[in-house]
């Protein structure tokens, strides 16, 4: 079975389990915990060995409280993520802390993952270069990463996530890309829009998926949101 097709297990020490189901909205009381995004220049292997890797000083330091004390551990929560084929997904396991004056937590995630999305970010950034640089159609470009059953509508799904995010990455790039409206002259011309925001992302970098890995945790630093 494929994580697609599986369920995404959140635990909560405190509750039952909740269980989501992939596509289904995410309940507000999950929607709420903090993500902190973190850098992991480790492989995705060494990740699953150690995912205890990402605690450190500053990814402790409590966001909620101005004395920035230390978060305490509060458990662990599992989701799947999706890379390129031949690599399989894998179901990874995520750090949970805990800020005993406010009651709020802080999930660490390491920056392969796109959070809230099963896909990790090599996988955004190669299925967006399929669309947009070979010119293929959502299904194509998507199941010549994976092949999923229902594909067409998680490369939909995939899609509009990358593009509602438009109007933020386009500010976001703006920061030292002044002329990231320079719109690529080889694009389809159904994805003109797409073409400028993947090019702005990738540019300066000798590959797409470490581009998307760079920005992804940038792009979340700043708007507290993934790049799909
Ligand atoms: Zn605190």
């Amino acid at each position: 079975m494929t994580p697609i097709a599986d369920t995404m297990r959140v635990t909560f020490p405190w509750k039952q389990p909740t269980i989501l189901k992939p596509g289904a909205p995410v309940p507000k009381r999950v929607q709420m915990l903090m993500q902190r995004m973190c850098k992991f220049s480790g492989s995705v292997k060494s990740y699953l060995e150690d995912p205890d890797c990402l605690l450190n000083a500053d990814t402790r330091a409590c966001p909620f409280c101005p004395s920035h004390h230390p978060l305490r551990r509060h458990g662990w929560y599992s989701r799947w993520i999706i890379f390129p084929d031949p690599s399989d997904p894998e179901r990874v396991s995520i750090l949970r802390l805990l800020c005993p004056s406010t009651g709020k937590t802080v999930s660490l995630l390491p920056d392969f993952c796109i959070p809230r999305r099963q896909h990790s970010s090599v996988f955004l950034a190669y299925f967006l270069k399929g669309i947009v640089v070979l010119g293929l159609g959502l299904t194509t470009a998507y199941r010549t990463l994976r092949k999923e059953a229902q594909s067409h509508s998680i490369a939909q799904g995939l899609l509009a996530g990358f593009s509602s995010r438009r109007q933020k990455i386009q500010t976001y790039l703006a920061q030292w890309q002044p002329r990231i409206n320079e719109t690529p002259v080889s694009s389809p011309p159904a994805h003109k829009l797409l073409a400028t925001l993947f090019h702005g992302l990738a540019r300066g970098f000798p590959d797409e998926g470490p581009a998307f890995l760079h920005h992804g945790l940038r792009f979340h630093q700043k708007f507290k949101i993934g790049l799909a």
